[in-house]
């Protein structure tokens, strides 16, 4: 267990503006941003989703020399460069693959989003990124209501289950790894798909969540490419049920680093 740094302003700055930076950061984003957000800003809250950025940081640095590593929190892919959005202040995500291409010139990494909702603050910030490959499976239905453009987005329908979810995800994976060949992937694996999710709008079982985490992951690290995961969303007022909801995916790397002998 690796324990993460609070993300510099510095490093944030790579994603984030300024202008946003200090607000945010300062307590002095107004009361209709806050709403946007979800959540009444606190100094708390700043620290939280600091460390959280570090966190998936962390993961992507020790996936790069372990080949498989697992954050406990992140994936707030709706978190814009100059707003956060739908519970997202900070894009972990987006400032861990920037962090990583910047770090080696020539780095190529893939986002593989499966949270149920489109990663549009993601998809903004790399559109013009040849480096960032990102890939975004979610229920065309949900949030956001205007979406960005992914390099690929598969929208599906409401109620989808588990064997029509996961050969959705099957049909596309390979070939995105086959066509832009990653250095490394940032894995969002939002539990929102989740039949009980409050706001999931899909139907997938506890199974059909650890099937895909191993899918995705095996299919990731048989290629030899490392993966970093991040827990993404997921929505229940039984905060027990969803954390047990959320170590799925840890518990699917524990299979997947046994069986690849890692
Ligand atoms: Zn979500």
């Amino acid at each position: 267990v690796w324990v993460p740094e609070i993300a510099s302003e510095e490093l944030l700055r790579c994603v984030h503006t300024e202008e946003y930076l200090n607000s945010f950061i300062n307590g002095r984003i107004n009361e209709q941003e806050q709403r946007r957000t979800g959540f009444p800003w606190s100094k708390g809250l700043v620290r939280r989703c600091r460390y959280e950025t570090g966190g998936t940081l962390l993961a992507a640095e020790v996936a790069l020399h372990r080949g498989l590593a697992c954050s406990t929190a992140g994936g707030t892919h709706h978190a814009f460069p100059s707003f956060g959005s739908g519970f997202c202040l900070l894009n972990d995500l987006a400032v861990a693959a920037k962090y990583l291409i910047s770090s080696s010139p020539g780095r190529k990494v893939l986002i593989v989003d499966l949270d149920v909702h489109q990663g549009d603050g993601t998809a903004f910030i790399f559109k013009e990124e040849p480096c960032v490959f990102t890939f975004s499976v979610h229920c065309g239905k949900n949030f956001p209501l205007r979406k960005q453009q992914s390099d690929l987005d598969v929208s599906v329908e409401d109620g989808l289950e588990d064997e029509e979810y996961l050969s959705t995800v099957e049909a596309h994976l390979p070939s995105v790894l086959e066509i832009f060949r990653p250095d490394v992937v940032l894995y969002d694996a939002g539990v929102d798909p989740h039949w009980e999710d409050e706001l999931g709008r899909l139907r997938l079982t506890d199974q059909g969540l650890y099937r895909r985490d191993l899918y995705v992951m095996k299919t990731v690290v048989s290629r030899g490419v490392p993966v970093a995961t991040v827990i993404g969303g997921g929505y229940s007022r039984d905060i027990d049920k969803l954390a047990l909801r959320h170590s799925i995916v840890h518990r699917a790397a524990t299979q997947v680093w046994r069986e690849c002998g890692m």
